[in-house]
C-alpha cells in the first residue's frame, strides 16, 4: 500500500466506530453542503443543489482528479456538449438498451425499480428472520430510513427454513446480474408484492433512463441529455489521435454533467437524476494491451470480488496483488490492472478509507455483450456496497459501431518496421447495376455490401458459390434483396503492405463524483469522544473546502492589523482560508470548523501583536503549536500541499497547550 493511502487509513479506522448517519446528515444539512433542489417548492426526487462548502469539496476532488489523472497521465481533456442526437445515441446501443426494469402496482400507480424491490424485500425477511432467531439487529435509523418505514410494513418476525436462507442470500449476491425476466420469476415465486398494500405487482418492463428532448424550434431533431460523457470522446477520437501526433497508446479524458431519469431515486447523492462525471478512455493495442507503468503499481494490494465467488452465491472478498491479479488471469490485462491501481491510490488520496473499498467483478450475465472485463470500485457506506467508478474493456465496440453508422474511419494506421502480406475477402459491386434496380435505396444496399466483416464475407463467398446467389437483409428496407455473380464478386485477394489498420479497444474508467463526495463524508465523520453532539470531518487537507479557519482571541480592534497581515499572506501564499470573528468562544468557533472539515485553524491573540506568533491546531488530534504566522503558514503549505504530515511539518515549532477547546 502507498504512503499516500495510510495517511488517512488510520484518522478513518479510528472515526468508524463512532459514526452515525443521522449525526453527519444533520452536520451537512446544518452547514449546507448539498441541500435537495427546488425545496421551498417540495423539491423534486434525485436533484440537489450544492452549497459553498459542498461546491469546494467537490471542486476539490475534481482538482484533484485532473492531477492524478489527466496531468500525471498525459491524458487529453475533451469537453462534449450534454445535448446528443437520437442518432448517436441509437447507435451506441443506448436508445435500445439503456434501461433499469420497473414494476407497476395497478391500483396505486406506484412503481418500483424490479431489482431493488427485490433486495429490499429479501433483505428485510432476513433481518426477520435473525430476529425471530434472537440474533439482534441493532441500526441507525436516517430520517428518509424513518419516513421510509411509516409507509412500509414493519419488520415481520418470522423464522425461515434454512434453504430459504442459503437462496435468499444467494438471490442477494447475484442481484446486479439479473434479466427482467429473471427478475419476474424471482418476485414470483418468492411472492415479493407492494411492501406497502401488499398488492400483486405487475411483471418487470424496461425503462429507458434517458432524458429525451427535441433539438431545435421544428422538433425534428430528437435528442437526448447524455447519460455518460463516453461518446462524446469517442466521436472525437480521429481530432485527438491527430492532435497525439498518431501516437498510440493514448487517452482522453471528460468532466462534466450526465443525466438519467432514475426510476427511484435514493439514498441521497448516490442515486440522482443528475451527477458529475469524470471518464477516461484509455485506446490500445488490441494486440498489446500491456502498459509501461504497471510495474510501479503491480505491488499494491486490493480486495478483490470475483466474479466466480459471487456466481457461488457469496460475498467474500480475497486480498491479492494487483500484479498477482493480473498474472493469474483474474483481471484480464495490464492495462486495467494499472487503471485499477490507480483508481485505489486516487480514492485513498481524496479520503475514501481503503478498508471500506473493494473491487467487484461483473459476472458473465451482468457485463455488456462487448465487453472482456469489468470491475466495479465499490465504497461501503451506511446503506451498504455501492459502485464509485466502473472500469471497463469495452474492446472496440464504441469506435467500431460509430465507424459502421457514419461511413467515417475510426481506426489507427500503424506503419510496420517489417511489410506483411495479408489475404482478406474483398467486395467488388458492379455499380452501375444498382441504380436503375434500387433507385433511392441503391446506396443503403451497396453500403451494406461494401461494410461486412471477414467472418460475413467468408460466408458470403460461400453462398455466392453454391447456390450461385446470395440473399442478404439490409437494414431499414423490408424485403429481403438476391443477388448474383452479376452484381458483386467476392474474392480472397492478397496484399502487401506496409501500414497495419486497426481499431483500438478502449479501457474505461468512470467516476461518479457525487458518490465518491459522499462516500467520504461517511468515511471520514466522527464525533469527539465523550462529547457526541461535536462532529468532525477528517477531511483531508487536499480536498477539505477551506484550510485554514483564522480565529482572533477577541473581536479588540488592536488584533485586526495583525489577523489582516496574516490574512494578506494566507491570500499570497493562496491558501483557502476563512476568518472567524464572532463573539463566540474559541472551542465553538473550532467545533463549527470541525463540522466543516477544516483542518487547521491558527489562533491570533495578544502575544501575536508582539512578535508575529500566532498559534497552530490540528483539527482532528487538536494538538496546537506556535511560531511566527510565516513558520506556520510554511507548515500548512507542506501538510497540504506537499504529502507533509503533522510531526515532520511542525517539527520547529513549539508546543502549545493553554488555549481550552471547551465549546
Ligand atoms: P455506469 O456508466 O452506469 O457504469 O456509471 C458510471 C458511474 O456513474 C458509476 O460508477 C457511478 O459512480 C455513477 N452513477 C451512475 N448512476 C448514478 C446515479 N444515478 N447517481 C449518482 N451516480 C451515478
Amino acid at each position: 500500500m502507498s504512503t499516500e493511502a495510510t495517511t488517512t487509513t488510520s484518522a478513518a479506522c479510528a472515526h468508524a466506530c463512532s459514526f452515525t448517519r443521522e449525526k453527519l446528515e444533520q452536520v451537512l444539512k446544518r452547514r449546507f453542503f448539498y441541500a435537495p433542489a427546488f425545496e421551498i417548492y417540495g423539491g423534486v426526487a434525485g436533484l440537489f443543489d450544492f452549497g459553498p462548502p459542498g461546491c469546494a469539496f467537490q471542486n476539490n476532488i475534481v482538482d484533484a482528479w485532473r492531477k492524478h489523472f489527466i496531468l500525471e497521465e498525459d491524458m487529453l481533456e475533451v469537453e462534449a456538449t450534454m445535448l446528443t442526437p437520437h442518432d448517436v445515441l441509437k447507435t451506441s446501443g443506448h436508445v435500445d438498451r439503456f434501461s433499469d426494469w420497473m414494476c407497476r402496482d395497478l391500483k396505486t400507480g406506484e412503481i418500483f425499480r424490479a431489482d431493488h424491490l427485490v433486495e429490499e424485500v429479501l433483505e428485510s425477511r432476513l433481518k426477520g428472520d435473525k430476529a425471530a432467531r434472537g440474533i439482534e439487529h441493532k441500526e441507525e435509523e436516517s430520517d428518509e430510513k424513518k419516513k421510509r418505514k411509516k409507509k412500509v410494513k414493519e419488520i415481520v418476525l418470522v423464522k425461515l427454513d434454512d434453504d430459504v436462507v442459503e437462496e435468499y442470500e444467494s438471490i442477494l449476491a447475484k442481484i446486479d446480474g439479473y434479466s427482467g425476466p429473471e427478475l419476474g420469476e424471482i418476485i414470483e415465486k418468492h411472492n415479493i408484492v407492494n411492501p406497502v398494500g401488499g398488492t400483486k405487482l405487475e411483471p418487470p418492463v424496461p425503462f429507458n433512463l434517458m432524458f429525451d428532448t427535441a433539438i431545435g424550434a421544428s422538433g425534428n431533431l430528437k435528442g437526448f441529455l447524455r447519460p455518460e460523457t463516453a461518446q462524446g470522446q469517442f466521436l472525437n477520437f480521429n481530432k485527438l489521435l491527430d492532435f497525439n501526433n498518431g501516437r498510440m497508446p493514448f487517452a482522453s479524458a471528460s468532466i462534466g454533467k450526465s443525466f438519467r431519469n432514475e426510476i427511484a431515486p435514493r439514498a441521497g447523492l448516490l442515486r440522482v437524476r443528475e451527477f458529475l462525471m469524470a471518464e477516461i478512455e484509455h485506446y490500445v493495442d488490441p494486440l498489446d494491451k500491456s502498459h509501461p507503468k504497471f510495474k510501479d503499481v503491480k505491488h499494491i494490494k486490493l480486495n478483490f470480488l470475483p466474479k466466480d465467488i459471487q456466481e457461488a452465491g457469496h460475498a467474500h472478498v480475497i486480498e491479492s496483488t494487483i500484479g498477482e491479479a493480473v498474472a493469474s488471469g483474474m483481471v484480464d490485462n495490464e492495462t486495467l490492472g494499472y487503471f485499477l491501481a490507480r483508481v485505489f491510490l486516487f480514492l485513498t488520496k481524496v479520503g475514501v478509507n481503503p478498508n471500506r473499498m473493494r473491487f467487484r467483478q461483473h459476472m458473465s450475465n451482468e457485463m455488456a455483450h462487448y465487453a472482456s472485463d469489468c470491475w466495479d470500485a465499490e465504497l461501503e457506506t451506511s446503506y451498504g456496497w455501492i459502485e464509485c467508478v466502473g472500469c471497463a474493456d469495452r474492446s472496440a465496440y464504441d469506435l467500431t459501431v460509430h465507424s459502421q453508422r457514419t461511413n467515417q474511419k475510426l481506426n489507427v494506421q500503424q506503419t510496420l518496421d517489417e511489410p506483411i502480406t495479408t489475404e482478406d475477402f474483398e467486395a467488388t459491386l458492379a455499380m452501375k447495376k444498382f441504380g436503375p434496380r434500387f433507385r433511392k435505396d441503391a446506396g443503403k444496399v451497396q453500403n451494406f455490401l461494401l461494410t461486412r466483416t471477414q467472418c460475413e464475407y467468408e460466408d458470403l463467398a460461400k453462398e455466392l458459390n453454391d447456390t450461385g446467389k446470395i440473399v442478404i437483409q439490409v437494414p431499414e428496407i423490408q424485403d429481403k434483396i438476391e443477388l448474383d455473380s452479376e452484381y458483386i464478386k467476392i474474392e480472397r485477394v492478397k496484399r502487401t503492405t506496409h501500414v497495419r489498420e486497426y481499431t483500438p479497444n478502449v479501457i474505461e474508467p468512470s467516476f461518479g463524483i457525487g458518490r465518491i463526495v459522499y462516500s467520504i463524508l461517511e468515511h471520514q465523520f466522527w464525533t469527539r469522544e465523550g462529547d457526541e453532539d461535536r462532529g468532525v470531518l477528517s477531511l483531508p487537507p487536499i480536498v477539505a473546502p477551506t484550510k485554514v479557519l483564522l480565529v482572533p482571541l477577541s473581536n479588540n480592534p488592536e488584533l485586526q492589523p495583525i489577523v489582516k497581515n496574516v490574512s494578506d499572506f494566507l491570500r499570497k501564499q493562496q491558501i483557502p482560508f476563512k476568518v472567524d470573528d464572532s463573539s463566540a468562544s474559541i472551542g465553538k468557533r473550532y467545533a463549527r470548523n470541525d463540522e466543516l472539515g477544516t483542518p487547521f485553524g491558527i489562533t491570533i491573540d495578544f502575544d501575536s501583536l508582539k512578535d508575529h506568533s500566532v498559534t497552530l491546531r490540528d483539527r482532528d488530534s487538536t494538538k496546537q503549536v506556535r511560531g511566527t504566522y510565516e513558520d506556520i503558514v510554511a507548515a500548512i503549505r507542506e501538510i497540504t500541499y506537499f504529502h507533509g504530515n503533522w510531526e515532520e511539518a511542525t517539527a520547529k515549532l513549539t508546543p502549545f497547550e493553554s488555549q481550552s477547546e471547551d465549546a
